[in-house]
């Protein structure tokens, strides 16, 4: 997307990074859970009232307050509230029912953090991706290394700050800038890669860490398709797909990237969208609703699929034109109504304040066109019947899926979330996360009251075999597995 720079042979410096985060990592893994959990949330309550860390990301990305702290930092709060709670310390220790075949034993799964864990972030959410995705695999006993976008790095310095003035130990987190080359460095000497960002670099990282065998979880671009059926509240709707397709200007992964709207239904609803969408308010920093793009080539891109689709026979309904008047890089909400499917904006993650209405003959064609993307992360079913709702939902090939609602489910932090297809591997969020960013080693052992009875166990089904044990076993493999 961007030629990302920001390297300077800066290798030296993940190494000893990786020194650090390796000698700080024995101990912090010997903490209880609880301590952890008392450690991270002593510094989710310094974001809480932070008002440097809300500035920092609203002024290094160009959102509104509002989404800074009503998104990014309530975010970080919610997450470390239900990751640190009963759920994840229950994860990380787990008793297993028998086997059938040895009744008298049991397993205990214990789960091992990983190690050196790099956390790779994008810069449409320099808090939520970044330090955000820092808090499972640093709940789970691992150290992180975190590498910001080089477009937002000021955001994880602070978290950096915060964590010391907490009392943190030192060397379990740390902030390690840089670009691209950074980047594969951090994969070629960590344990484990957690990265948010675009489809064509995860896929370099995912060569690179499958060249190591190391474990990855990726987490790309995304297509989301909000589907609106006939029976629709159109205006809950409309006002829905204006929050959903330009928070954050439309740099937002699980964001509507297109509407996919029941013909008979369609005007009207492109034109409820383009009124809510023409409201907006667009400027930075406080009493805004929207800011403007981080760089130069998201504008560039946005003016390219709106030609592209407008070509194709698209109307504009609102926006469609850099606003070139105002400070920064304003591309305004911008709603294109009877979009092709054959449009790139159709098909191509855009990542910006364009909004693509397609007319569709009815629910069954919104599926294929939904499903024939490669991209499955996020998207949304909008009807007044929640059984027809639900059932549509589920055929929908994303990782997630929001009934009569977007964006939430991003916060839905007890339930995983990641991407399908090419959206990504692994997953984000409940307590299974925490999982993630361990080994599972399973200890077998007799079940405490079982003593006598195993030892009399071993002595019949071990050496030498004996012709009544088997004949008692094949009784037990009929009676067991009918
Ligand atoms: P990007 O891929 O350009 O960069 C992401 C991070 O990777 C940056 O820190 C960058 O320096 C680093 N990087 C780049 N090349 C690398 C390499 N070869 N090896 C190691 N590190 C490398 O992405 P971006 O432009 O910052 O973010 C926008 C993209 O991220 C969009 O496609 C968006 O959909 C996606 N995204 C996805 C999610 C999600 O949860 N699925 C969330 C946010 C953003």
């Amino acid at each position: 997307m961007s030629d990302d720079k920001g390297d300077g042979g800066l290798t030296a410096d993940v190494d000893s990074a990786v020194e650090r985060a390796r000698a700080a990592q024995a101990g912090w893994a010997r903490l209880s859970f609880r301590e952890r959990r008392r450690a991270l949330r002593a510094l989710a309550a310094r974001t809480r009232g932070d008002e440097e860390l809300a500035r920092l990301i609203s002024s290094e990305t160009g959102k509104p307050l509002f989404e800074a702290i009503g998104f990014e930092i309530a975010y970080l709060c919610e997450l470390t509230r239900f990751l640190s709670g009963s759920e994840g310390r229950r994860a990380l220790v787990e008793t297993r029912r028998a086997s059938l075949i040895f009744p008298h034993k049991r397993a205990r799964v214990t789960w091992h953090p990983r190690g050196v864990v790099a956390v790779i972030g994008p810069w449409n959410f320099p808090l939520l991706n970044n330090f955000g995705d820092a808090v499972a695999p640093l709940l789970a006993g691992n150290s992180v290394l975190l590498k910001p976008s080089p477009h937002t790095p000021r955001t994880s310095r602070r978290m950096q700050a915060l964590w010391h003035e907490t009392g943190l130990p030192d060397g379990v987190f740390q902030v390690v800038e840089g670009g691209a080359e950074t980047g594969s460095a951090l994969v070629d000497a960590c344990d484990m890669v957690f990265f948010t960002g675009s489809l064509a670099n995860g896929r370099q990282i995912a060569a690179r860490a499958g060249a190591r065998l190391i474990p990855y979880v990726a987490e790309l671009g995304g297509k989301s398709a909000m589907i609106v059926l006939g029976d629709a509240d159109l205006y809950a709707a409309a006002r829905a797909a204006v929050w959903g397709a330009f928070a954050g200007a439309g740099q937002v992964c699980i964001r509507v990237e297109r509407a996919l709207v029941e013909a008979a239904v369609a005007g009207e609803f492109a034109r409820l969208v383009a009124d809510e969408a023409g409201k907006l308010r667009l400027g930075h920093g406080g009493d805004v609703d929207m800011g403007p793009l981080l760089l130069p080539e998201q504008i560039e891109r946005c003016e390219r699929l709106v030609a592209d689709a407008v070509a194709r026979g698209a109307r504009v309904m609102v926006g469609g034109k850099r606003r070139s008047e105002l400070p920064g890089l304003f591309f305004p909400p911008t709603v294109l109504d009877g979009v092709p499917h054959e449009a790139d904006v159709a098909r191509a993650e855009t990542f910006g304040p364009v909004l693509p209405i397609l007319h569709v003959a009815d629910a069954e064609h919104a599926i294929r066109l939904t499903n024939a993307s490669c991209l499955g992360l996020s998207g949304s079913v909008w009807s007044r019947d929640r059984g027809r709702a639900l059932a549509l939902a589920r055929r929908l090939e994303t990782g997630s899926v929001c009934i009569n609602d977007v964006l939430v489910n991003y916060f839905f932090v007890s339930a995983p979330l990641g991407g399908i297809k090419s959206s990504g591997l692994g997953f984000r969020h409940g307590a299974e996360a925490l999982q993630q960013f361990c080994t599972p080693r399973t200890i077998v052992e007799d079940r405490p009251m079982f003593g006598p009875i195993a030892n009399w166990l071993r002595r019949q089904l071990g050496f030498p075999y004996r012709p009544r044990v088997l004949q008692v076993l094949r009784w037990l493999l009929r009676a067991i597995y009918r």
